[in-house]
């Protein structure tokens, strides 16, 4: 095969995955490269350590299953560090620093009224730690930027400092290895680890409470930090004194510095972030398109990217340009599905009828095409529209064990993706189910 050939191939599975995973799929995935391509394995060379981290904890089956399809075998799929040749070696290579998300970054942040003290505070004390705000104190509402703007700081101050040693965790992450540390008799390791960075950012702080021994471990360890005038960066859901059961003197140590509070974005603000959230995935999105995203979702920025996502999954499950008409359909369904409890005996009501079968037939022993379709497709669909094990799905449809079902869920998988026909047809027949309107015939 020639480097040419590998290339193609490369890309052919990139995007690939992008379908097949649209709600992970990122703009630049255009900028990873092949490192490796051998026929049975692929390594995949990543711009930087946050995008391997992504990409290994998010992308690894939706590649693998790319590859599967443009190749026609099974391919192992390994994300490393770009200009690493060796996957071994690449492992190493990436530093054990806090997992950054490669989004959350303050290019990838709109900034409105909303947020905008916030964002200030949260560039000001980036550019140096320690001397401008400390500590500063993000809170707000869940899914408003919060997590963004910390690993934004961290992004950024990496970006400049390098050698800051910068430690990020969720408080319920400080709260366990400090648990851990008294289990193991290791608290000095503890404090050693913590009271000696030059920024502490600490996420979701209102889980200290009823926490005394690790409200009473944060607070020396925020007095030993803030002496020796390292950045603290806390973010929480309420403001000090709201947190239930915080300490007062706690309290008052969060507020000697800036306490800056999200709140929900304004209708401009929305549709600048979706606009935002579908450049980020290399997509295009209409005005109006954008607009109406931004009415119907309005007070958590998750849901706003949440909807974008079913649209276009929708879109790529029907092979249909994104559209005004689109986007409506997919957030009606969206915003039933939510509200519709949706159970096995609605996905068989709508396969049989569709199918013109009946439901002893599924149940049956027979296994002509006719009835070994419609079973199959059952099976799918209870997999992705229902919480139902495995086996609990097997049960419903004669008693049949769990590696049928798998079985079943992943044959239909692949017809999904690589017969136009039968990606319309589950589309159609899921909206049907999520709807709760009977099947046309
Ligand atoms: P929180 O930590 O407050 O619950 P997150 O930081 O996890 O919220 O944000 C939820 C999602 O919304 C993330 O994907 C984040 O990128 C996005 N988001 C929030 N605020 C903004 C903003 N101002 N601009 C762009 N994206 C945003
Ligand atoms: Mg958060």
């Amino acid at each position: 095969m020639s480097a040419r050939d590998v290339e193609n191939i490369f890309t052919d599975i990139v995007e690939r995955a992008k379908a097949l995973d649209p709600a992970n799929a990122r703009k630049w995935f255009d900028t990873l490269k092949v490192a490796h391509f051998d026929g049975g394995s692929i390594g995949i060379g990543c711009p930087d350590e946050a995008s391997v981290r992504f990409l290994d904890q998010n992308c690894r089956t939706g590649f693998t299953r790319a590859a599967q399809q443009i190749t026609g075998h099974l391919v192992t799929v390994d994300f490393f560090l770009d200009g690493v040749g060796d996957a071994q070696q690449a492992v190493a290579a990436v530093p054990s620093g806090p997992a950054l998300h490669p989004d959350y970054t303050f290019d990838n942040f709109v900034v409105g009224p909303s947020n905008r003290l916030a964002h200030a505070s949260c560039i000001a004390v980036s550019q140096s730690l320690g001397a401008t705000y400390n500590p500063l104190f993000l809170y707000g509402n869940a899914g408003l930027g919060k997590t963004h703007l910390l690993h934004a700081v961290c992004h950024e101050a990496r970006r400049r400092g390098g050698e800051a040693i910068i430690q990020l965790l969720s408080c319920e992450d400080f709260v366990n290895r400090f648990i851990r540390a008294i289990e193991q008799g290791n608290l000095a390791g503890f404090h050693s680890q913590f009271r000696t960075v030059d920024a502490l950012v600490i996420d979701d702080v209102q889980f200290l409470r009823e926490r005394e021994q690790s409200q009473e471990e944060f607070f020396h360890t925020f007095n030993a930090l803030y002496n020796n005038g390292r950045q603290i960066i806390l973010s929480a859901d309420s403001p000090p004194a709201e947190i239930p059961s915080l300490e007062d003197r706690l309290i008052s140590r969060l507020n000697w510095g800036l306490v800056a509070r999200i709140d929900p974005p304004s209708y401009e603000t929305r549709v600048a972030i979706v606009q935002k959230k579908a450049h980020l995935r290399g997509l295009q999105l209409d005005d109006e398109i954008a607009e109406y995203v931004a009415r119907q979702v309005q007070a958590n920025i998750r849901e706003l990217e949440g909807a974008l996502t079913t649209i276009y999954a929708l879109a790529t499950t029907m092979r249909e340009p994104v559209t005004l008409d689109l986007a409506r359909r997919a957030l009606e369904g969206q915003i039933k599905l939510a509200t519709r409890h949706i159970s096995i005996t609605d996905i068989i009501e709508v396969v049989t009828r569709h199918f013109d079968v009946r439901l002893t037939d599924l149940q049956s022993k027979r296994r002509s095409q006719s009835i070994t379709m419609p079973r199959q497709i059952c099976m799918y669909l209870a997999r992705s529209l229902t919480k139902h094990s495995l086996e609990e799905i097997g049960g419903h449809l004669g008693g049949r064990d769990h590696t049928t079902v798998m079985h079943a869920c992943n044959k239909i998988a692949e017809a999904v993706a690589s017969d136009p026909k039968m990606q319309a047809l589950l589309g159609e027949l899921s909206r049907q189910v999520a709807q709760g309107q009977p099947a046309q015939r």
